[in-house]
């Protein structure tokens, strides 16, 4: 990636986190923040070997997805990288659809790098980890760092322990060979452990599984379902996203006999 573009980046994430709420360092809750954004944010446990996120823009909303059953920092990544495919890429019809291998950054292509270097920037900008090493880590200018203080990096960012690493590697804060020191003594202290032992946000090595998709788009399944473009079955599923059964809503729902639509319109679902 050119320098050039890489400023153009960093600008973007920048306005970015401006429009969310930060701690002294971190953002708190970029999910909450996709509210300000105005992106339809859905978040269901896909379970651990599924895509981790999608995004896509749906008549005017832009939505994006994150799977909850990955570890919460990961989550927050993901999630990251996704508003990155919107600030930087995303055209109406486009989508994109994350896993494992353009999340960790092992994709040659160029938009998922984009992506990832956007969510490094917005999750860990340089200068607010400049000011935690300084101001937050005693002894970081004598001793270097310890597995200890990557765990309170961690907390603070509500980034994993990988990501931390990375991030301090490309920005030079410590080199190839104590990053291998402090991904040995993560690999003999455990993550957990380690975020426990400094009063960290232990939930962040933890997937949350939680369930959140906007109400609206239970309108939008019964409407589906009503103009027989998808079957009870699938009316159940997305009703029990909501703790709903289909007796609950059995005054929304249509004689199942009447003629559909244009049929070709409603099939689909979400992610047409
Ligand atoms: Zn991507």
């Amino acid at each position: 990636m050119q320098e050039l573009r890489r400023r153009e980046i960093r600008i973007k994430a920048d306005s970015v986190r401006e429009k969310c709420k930060v701690s002294r360092y971190g953002i708190i809750d970029l999910f909450k923040d996709c509210e300000r954004l105005e992106y339809k944010l859905l978040r269901y446990p896909l379970g651990e070997k599924a895509d981790l996120g999608f995004t896509l823009i749906k008549e005017n909303d832009t939505v994006i997805f994150t799977n909850t059953s990955s570890h919460l920092s990961r989550e927050i990544f993901t999630l990251a990288h996704e508003i990155g495919h919107v600030i930087l890429h995303i055209n109406k019809g486009e989508s994109f659809i994350d896993d494992h291998i353009t999340i960790s950054g092992r994709s040659k292509d160029e938009k998922e790098q984009e992506a990832n270097y956007f969510a490094a920037c917005l999750l860990m900008p340089s200068d607010d980890v400049e000011r935690f090493l300084d101001l937050e880590l005693v002894d970081f200018s004598k001793q270097g760092l310890s597995a200890m203080d990557i765990a309170r990096i961690m907390s603070e960012f509500n980034v994993s322990f990988d990501m931390a690493l990375n991030r301090l590697e490309n920005l030079e804060k410590i080199n190839s060979n104590e990053r291998l020191r402090l991904d040995n003594e993560r690999n003999q202290k455990r993550v957990g452990n380690l975020l426990r032992s400094v009063g960290g946000n232990s939930k962040l090595n933890e997937a949350s599984e939680c369930i959140d998709i906007p109400y609206e788009y239970i309108e939008y399944v019964i409407y589906n379902y009503n103009h027989n473009a998808i079957p009870k079955e699938t009316l159940e599923r997305a009703l029990k996203c909501f703790r709903l059964t289909v007796d609950d809503i059995s005054d929304k729902l249509m004689d199942h006999a009447e003629e559909p639509d244009d049929l070709e319109d409603l099939i689909g679902g979400l992610t047409d």
